[in-house]
This record gives structure tokens, C-alpha cells and sequence, in this order.
């Protein structure tokens, strides 16, 4: 650098440079066998950043909602052979024109990427436009079908090498990639991929090729999905094992001693839910613990919302008060998504919390409380019980004669504390932030499950849960409502949720002793265990 310049060089540069830099870059990002718990904290990191994420069948729906809502989603599609919803020259297409548009183009894939993949053949084909890109290996199917069935892909005792075969390539044919004469007694433990369709001549072959018949083979379908199927047999029988059982991809089939491990270690499967198909409708955050707990038991878990967060029609009964905040005594929050909505707005509208400075604020429980804290702001007030009857009570304490009182809530909200308060000579304003409506399509779905019964237990935490379930179905009459519900086991929180079950025609078949999230889970439990 010349004496004197202020600049350093590489900045200067930037300076003079014209030409825009395009920042646009692929992510190949292995999204593992479909727990997303298992995909990697990279993966995890760029799949929040994405501008656009190209998906397959395989790489696990469940991740998308890390995916930033405004986002472009693309479904790439690829199911076992049958119907593919892009050719691969497509997805190559769609992911190099993403990334010279300069987008963060996340390319997901089930598994780890490089593994039966085709992560190999799209990296080649953005190196060849002289695109960027980063890759993200993934947790191999084989993998987690070994640890989800309870099989050491390798032991000392049993085997010190392992293969990963494609199972799509049909043995008998004439120019096979595959060395199956050294194959199928070199190594210890086989795991074939894709080869459900192919597994009678697989099978054949492996024997033919002079591996014991009589060595222990298990084939694993949806590996660590709370759906997931596993049998077990030996290369002459698991066949037809996997045809009787109708075992359908994806599966992926181990072949070696090492299966014989399943018998100690086979902990997935033998949770105490595990395959039990359990509703739980959603109404507010509890709901979440109770999944939690209920799949941690192995149980796989159908979440209903019983209703859906939208803004309100018009912002401008908020706008309105947001402009004169300083005219409130008090603003009055009495759920999270109350206080998420005021403050979105309230930023929105460029301003930040001082915008509250001269107002006290109430909340109407813990978690309200809570919520309020990460927003910066305690509460002055908070009743001893959580409840709107709790608030109104609390306030009707103090002398809340002419204050100006701002209430922030959903559109339609009971009418309990705004009366009050109004009685006791306070001056209420009430805007609306928010409205709940009820997802379109769902019902249908959780009718059409119940009918099935493709579903075990459903469970109740509140009275409310009940009657929003029933809404939600949309049954005419107990009658029809005890049909749809017949064979299918119901899970009380306590004895009020009970009597409101009860009261509907139905009958509480789990109740726990003690009313908790946790009791329930144990209650269950100890039912399946029992029948
Ligand atoms: N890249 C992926 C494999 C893609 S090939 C990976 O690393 O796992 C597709 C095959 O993978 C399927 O036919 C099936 O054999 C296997 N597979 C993928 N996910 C699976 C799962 N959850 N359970 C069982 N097999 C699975």
C-alpha cells in the first residue's frame, strides 16, 4: 500500500469494483433418516437462513417449519421409482437458477447426501456453472436403522467391516456393479438400500454366493420415525417375511451376525407407546409438553390444531392506541399471543418498548409473565390466580376509578375482566391484535383418521379440549360421535375434563391419580402396558 492512502487495499477494491458479487450459494444439507432431532446443528443453522429449500420425500417434513415462513419451497419429489415429481436435470436447473438469482438455496436431502444420494452428480453440476456451495453430511439411514432397531452395525464379537449396497440394481442382471461373489462373504455386515423390491433375489444371490442361510437378516421401515416397522429373519426366510408383513419402502435390510444383538439392546421399539398413534388437539402451549413427553414414551403423536393465529382485519384500532400510549395507566396482557402481536405491530410502526414507559403493566399469569420479560418489561401486577376472574379481582383492590385501562386480545375473548373493570369505574379500551380461526382442512383429516381408526388413544387436558375436539369433527349427535370414537381409548387430564368427556356420551377410558402433564403420560403407559 502507497504511503499516505488512507484505504486499505482490499477495501478499495470493493470501492472501485462495479460489478455486483453474486452471494447466491447451495447448500447440500443431509437431513437424516426423518427424526429431525438428527440432523446436524450446521444443517440446522442453514436450513433457518434459507431463502429457498429444495426438498425430497425422504428428508423429513418436519424440519421445514425451521424454514423462515417467506421462504420458497420446493418439493422435489422422488419416491422409490414411482412417480418422480421433477427429473434430476430439473432439480439441477432449479438449484443453479436459485443460486445465480443470488439466493441461500438450501438442497435437503434424506440422509446423508453423498450416500445413494445423488449429492455427488448436483455439487458437479454447480461446479461446472461456477456456482458456490457448502455441503452438510447427514446421519446415514443405515445408520439410525441399526441404532433404532437395536443393532450394532458392527461389534468386536460379530464383524469389523461393513458395506453399503444399493438394493435397486437387480442381481440377476448380466453386467451387475456389484462384486457379489466378494461381497457376500468378504464382509461382515451388509446393509442394502433400496431393496425391498429386489429382496427375493438379493437374498438368493447372497446364498448363492456362499453366505450361511441360516445368517440373521432384519429389514427396518421408516427408521426412527414413531411410525417404524422391523422384522427379523435369516437370508432364506425374510422373504417372505417382509411380503406376509407387507413391508413396504423405504426399508432398508441388514444382513450379519450382528442382527442377533437386537434381542438385548432393541430399546426403540420396545418403549412403552411406541406405535401407539395418539391425538392430541392443541389449543395453547401446554400442548407441546405433552407431545414431547408422550413421544420421548415412543408414541406417535397426531397434533391437531383446534385453532389458528391470524392478524386482525384492520391494524387501526392498535395504531390508534399505539399512538396515544401515554393516555393509559395500564395496558392489561392476558395471553402470549396478545403480547407477540402488540409488540410486532408496535416495531413495526417503528417504536420500541419506551413507547411504555409511563403505562403499568398487568399480566394475567406465569407465562404472560414471562413472555413480557423477554419483551423487557415486569409486570406490576400479577394476580395470585392465574385467571381473567383472578386479574379482575386483583384490580378491583386498587382504585382503578377513571383510569385509562388498554386491553390488547383476540378479536372474539370473553367479556369477564373488561366488564369488570368497566364496573369498578375504569375506562376500558379494547383492540383487537389478533383472531383465532379454526384450520381449514384439518377436520376432515382427524374425522377420516377417527373413522379408520388409524388412531389409539386421544387424549384431553381441558374441558375446553373436549369440546373443541367435538366442534372440530363437526359430529350431528352422541350417537355419531360414540361411533367414531368407538375402539379408540380417551385419556382424561383429571375428573372435571372427565365429566365434560362424559357429558358428551363418551366414556374416560385412562385417568391419572394425580392431575398432571407427566401423570397422564405414566397413566397411558401403564394402560399399554397392560392390554
Ligand atoms: N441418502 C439417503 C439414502 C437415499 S436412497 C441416506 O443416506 O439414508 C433411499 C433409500 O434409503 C430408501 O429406499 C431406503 O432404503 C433408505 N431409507 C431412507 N430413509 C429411510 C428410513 N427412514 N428408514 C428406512 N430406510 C430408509
Amino acid at each position: 500500500m502507497a504511503a499516505g492512502r488512507s484505504l486499505p487495499r482490499y477495501m478499495e477494491k470493493k470501492l472501485t469494483d462495479t460489478a455486483k458479487p453474486n452471494r447466491g450459494k447451495a447448500y447440500l444439507v443431509g437431513a437424516g433418516p426423518g427424526d429431525p432431532g438428527l440432523i446436524t446443528v450446521r444443517g440446522l443453522e442453514i436450513l433457518k437462513k434459507a431463502e429457498v429449500v429444495i426438498y425430497d420425500y425422504l428428508a423429513g417434513e418436519k424440519l421445514l417449519k425451521y424454514v423462515p415462513e417467506d421462504a420458497e419451497f420446493i418439493y422435489a419429489g422422488k419416491k422409490g421409482g414411482v412417480k418422480h415429481t421433477h427429473t434430476q436435470e430439473e432439480i439441477n436447473e432449479m438449484l443453479i437458477d436459485r443460486v445465480r438469482s443470488g439466493k441461500r438455496v438450501v438442497r435437503l436431502k434424506g440422509g446423508d447426501p453423498f450416500i445413494f444420494g445423488r449429492g455427488g452428480e448436483e455439487l458437479e453440476e454447480l461446479v461446472k456453472a461456477g456456482l458456490s456451495f457448502e455441503a452438510v453430511p447427514g446421519v446415514t439411514s443405515a445408520s439410525a436403522a441399526a441404532t433404532f432397531a437395536g443393532v450394532p452395525i458392527t461389534h468386536r464379537r460379530y464383524t469389523s467391516s461393513v458395506a453399503f449396497i444399493t438394493g435397486h440394481e437387480d442381481p440377476d442382471k448380466e453386467s451387475s456393479n456389484i462384486a457379489w461373489d466378494k461381497i457376500s462373504t468378504g464382509v461382515g455386515t451388509l446393509v442394502f438400500y433400496m431393496g425391498i423390491k429386489n429382496l427375493e433375489s438379493i437374498t438368493a444371490n447372497l446364498m448363492k454366493h456362499g453366505r450361511d442361510p441360516k445368517t440373521p437378516v432384519a429389514v427396518v421401515r421408516w427408521a426412527s420415525r414413531p411410525n417404524q416397522k422391523s422384522v427379523v429373519g435369516t437370508l432364506d426366510t425374510i422373504a417372505e417375511i417382509v411380503r406376509t408383513n407387507d413391508i413396504k419402502p423405504p426399508a432398508l435390510t441388514i444382513v450379519g451376525e450382528v442382527v442377533k444383538l437386537r434381542d438385548t439392546i432393541n430399546w426403540y421399539e420396545q418403549r412403552p407407546l411406541f406405535g401407539k398413534r395418539i391425538v392430541v388437539t392443541r389449543t395453547r402451549e401446554q400442548a407441546s409438553d405433552l407431545v414431547a413427553l408422550l413421544e420421548e414414551n415412543g408414541a406417535n403423536c397426531l397434533e391437531f390444531a383446534t385453532i389458528s393465529i391470524h392478524p386482525p382485519d384492520s391494524w387501526d384500532e392498535l395504531d390508534n392506541s399505539l399512538q396515544r400510549l401515554g393516555d393509559f395507566q395500564w395496558v392489561v396482557f392476558t395471553s402470549i399471543n396478545a403480547i407477540h402481536a402488540f409488540f410486532g405491530r408496535l416495531y413495526a410502526k417503528g417504536m420500541d418498548t419506551r413507547a411504555l414507559a409511563t403505562c403499568k403493566i398487568a399480566a394475567v399469569g406465569k407465562v404472560t409473565d414471562d413472555c413480557l420479560r423477554a419483551y423487557g418489561l415486569i409486570s406490576d401486577l400479577l394476580p395470585e390466580k392465574f385467571t381473567a376472574e383472578g386479574l379482575a379481582q386483583a384490580f378491583e383492590k386498587m382504585d382503578v376509578g377513571g383510569q385509562a385501562i388498554l386491553i390488547p386480545r383476540a378479536l372474539k375473548a370473553r367479556e369477564v375482566l373488561p366488564a369488570r373493570l368497566g364496573k369498578a369505574g375504569a375506562r376500558v379500551t379494547i383492540v383487537p391484535v389478533y383472531q383465532n380461526k379454526r384450520p381449514e382442512g384439518m377436520h376432515e383429516t382427524l374425522r377420516a383418521k377417527l373413522a379408520n381408526k388409524d388412531v389409539d388413544i386421544v387424549t384431553f387436558t381441558s374441558s375446553s379440549t373436549v369440546t373443541n375436539f367435538i366442534e372440530m369433527i363437526g359430529v350431528k349427535g352422541p350417537r355419531e360421535l360414540q361411533e367414531l370414537m368407538s375402539g379408540i381409548k380417551i385419556a382424561a387430564i383429571g375428573p372435571v375434563t372427565g365429566r365434560t368427556i362424559e357429558e358428551n356420551g363418551l366414556k374416560v377410558d385412562i385417568q391419572p391419580q394425580t392431575y398432571t402433564i407427566p401423570d397422564l403420560v405414566d397413566a397411558i403407559a401403564k394402560d399399554a402396558r397392560s392390554s
